[in-house]
């Protein structure tokens, strides 16, 4: 008489298979970072059902009037992410300027008017995307975010990407891509290409501040783009 496979070993077998595969493919290793085992033990503690999934508001409702970090101090408003609740593709910045600190709403400043041109010249509005940050509240004088204020308001931002569920995200600057992507490759070397960020494809690309700075790489940036639109299937 046969015995019928114990279901453990078949999964066994299915992990070797797996790893063996990766191996094949150059994976040398696996990044078990205490960053990345903290943020795989909050995937676990997601709601999986769609009735579960938290709205936007109560992710907003919940971070409050937010002092779980140093820059409570000196923010004026926190700036959370705006637009189509229902996107298909989302936009993530670094972190609020003096202008989205004045208004409490993303990329409205200078770099926010050439990404709404970049959202037009795709032939959307930005109603029909989502705008969010990595960091909720301007660092003081614009300096970088600290890796303790990114691990503080992070979870905000991956909840909203969870309530919102996009088809693409396009992760604008370094901080955006290092982040979501857990990296510290520089922007040069992950732009251009689609990455994996929790099953859903994620397009680097330059900062728009650094486009103002540097518009001989705009060129590049409308690739990326142009990549993210074929994507969703928008005409070019
Ligand atoms: N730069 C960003 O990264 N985000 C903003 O909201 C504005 C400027």
């Amino acid at each position: 008489m046969t015995n019928p496979k114990d279901p453990i070993l078949d999964t066994l077998d299915h992990v070797k298979a797996t790893l063996e595969f990766l191996a094949e493919t150059g994976v040398t290793g696996f990044d078990c970072s205490q960053q990345s085992l903290e943020r795989m033990e909050r995937w676990a503690q997601w709601p999986v059902s769609t009735q579960e999934v938290e709205s936007l508001e109560d992710i907003r409702s919940d971070l409050g009037d937010c002092r779980r970090c140093g820059l409570s101090k000196t923010r004026t408003h926190i700036v959370f992410g705006e637009g189509n609740p229902h996107a298909r593709l989302v936009f993530v910045g670094e972190g609020p300027g003096y202008d989205e600190d004045m208004q409490g709403r993303p990329f409205v400043g200078a770099a926010g008017k050439l990404l709404t041109k970049i959202i037009q010249a795709m032939g959307l509005q930005r109603e029909d995307v989502y705008i969010c940050n990595i960091i909720e509240c301007r660092p003081p004088k614009n300096r970088n975010p600290m890796p303790e204020e990114i691990e503080t308001c992070f979870p905000f931002l991956e909840r909203q990407i969870t309530a919102i569920q996009p088809e693409v995200i396009c992760a604008l600057g370094k901080f955006a891509a290092q982040t979501l992507l857990n990296t510290q490759a520089p922007i040069s070397r992950l732009r251009g290409r689609f990455h994996d960020y929790q099953g859903i494809p994620l397009m680097p690309t330059f900062h728009p501040a650094y486009l103002l700075r540097n518009p001989e790489s705009k060129r590049a940036t409308w690739e990326d783009i142009q990549q993210v639109m074929q994507r969703l299937g928008l005409r070019r």
